[in-house]
């Protein structure tokens, strides 16, 4: 196994459970690897700090674990059902199938994210590592889940270039028979295509919200911003909403949105899917039509460099919205830019607010569900913010 000496005093954030090691703190290597092998982290001085996959690039090592661990079997089975364990502590959704298992560094499982729908586990790798561990991850789950497990769809083309050691290319790891692809969440059906939709199908990011959104849809009229396959709108119709609007970018996002809305309710259901810019929707949208307004964007910036960019564009958007909205109107505002913080958000729909000069409180601040848990040695892994706003 490689081993790999830090720089002196470059140890302290492995001493304190960070699980990244930055290529600016190595000193030297000992022994030859893989991108993708398991290696070992020592301090400048030959203390065993930690091991994790090796990969070229500024995060050097994904740490698995601060003790010794090849990463073998057991180590798989023993990390997941430590998941699934979480996920039966947190999870207190009746009638929901849908949870994501992994969430990478809140998993202590850096670079691997593993969706559960229904009977198919859907596997996204972010690291090379976790790309090569694919097999014993497939054995580990299907040892947890037993006959429950029909499918585990690996998509991680999206998330993963191909090297010249290893081509990555979407498929089945495991398949028996045709995977369910309706999943339930708090008792709604969704239909779930991981094949060809966006990340691993579905949003699971939002579900408590949207569930906080059902709340407050009685009798308003919903504008769903970014609806993709219509989550939000769902819950907005079943909470009694008088009529919703879904608004995407993607024709096939909007089929979808339909296609859910057709799943939990009747063809009369006063909801309409549109596909156009939700920036162009809104900016040629009547001034007090909706007075529920829901705005969930891609993430504007992923990366640092973008973040000037990214606070204008979630101004703009903001300012569009609260300048439309009628008054008593409810606004549901998120981001999920990792690079941007909750405080840089909240100025953002601050600026947003008196630019259009409305007198604006906030209901609720909002994050990221149970089963995206932040590991609290790597804050990084928070990422959705936010707000629930009343306009007056
Ligand atoms: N709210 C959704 C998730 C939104 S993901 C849910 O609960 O499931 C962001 C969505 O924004 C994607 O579906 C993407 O197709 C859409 N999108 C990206 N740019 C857009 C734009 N300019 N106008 C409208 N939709 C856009």
């Amino acid at each position: 196994m490689m081993r790999l000496f830090l720089k002196k005093g470059r140890e302290d954030s492995l001493r304190r459970f960070h699980p990244w090691v930055f290529s600016g703190a190595i000193a030297r290597y000992e022994g030859n690897a893989e991108e993708g092998d398991v290696v070992e982290v020592l301090s400048h001085d030959g203390d065993f700090l930690a091991a994790g996959h090796y990969q070229n690039g500024s995060i050097t090592v994904r740490i698995l674990s601060f003790t010794p661990c090849a990463a073998e079997a057991a180590f798989w089975e023993d990390t997941l059902r430590k998941a699934q364990a979480l996920r039966t502590a947190a999870l207190h959704c009746a009638d929901t199938t849908a949870y994501r298992l992994v969430h990478g560094e809140g998993d202590n499982l850096p670079g691997l994210i593993i969706d559960i729908y229904g009977n198919t586990a859907v596997l996204q790798a972010h690291s090379i590592g976790m790309f090569r561990a694919r097999a014993d991850i497939v054995a580990a789950l299907q040892k947890i889940y037993g006959e429950q497990l029909s499918a585990v769809y690996d998509k991680s083309s999206a998330t993963l270039a191909s090297t010249a050691n290893e081509a990555v290319a979407d498929s089945y790891l495991y398949r028996a028979g045709t995977p369910e692809n309706i999943a339930l969440e708090n008792g709604y059906r969704f239909a779930v295509d991981w094949e060809q939709g966006q990340k691993t199908g579905f949003f699971l990011d939002q579900r408590d919200n949207r569930q906080l959104l059902s709340h407050y849809a009685k009798g308003r009229s919903v504008l769903n911003l970014f609806c993709y396959t219509g989550g939000f709108s769902v819950y907005a119709l079943g909470g009694g909403a008088a009529n919703v609007c879904s608004v995407d970018s993607s024709q096939r996002a909007i089929e979808l949105a339909n296609r859910n809305a057709a799943l939990n309710f009747s063809a009369a259901a006063p909801h309409e899917a549109i596909a156009a810019d939700a920036f162009d929707f809104l900016r040629r949208s009547e001034p007090n039509a909706y007075n529920a307004i829901i705005l969930d964007p891609p993430a504007f910036a992923k990366h640092k460099g973008a973040l000037h960019n990214a606070l204008q564009a979630y101004k703009r958007l903001n300012a569009a919205a609260f300048s439309r909205i009628a008054s008593g109107g409810i606004i549901f505002t998120f981001s999920c830019s990792q690079v941007v913080g909750k405080t840089d958000f909240r100025n953002a729909v601050f600026s947003a607010a008196a630019m259009a000069g409305r007198n604006v409180r906030i209901l609720h601040q909002l994050t990221q569900p149970a089963d995206h848990p932040i590991n609290i040695y790597h804050p990084e892994g928070e990422y959705l913010k936010g707000l629930v706003l009343y306009v007056e």
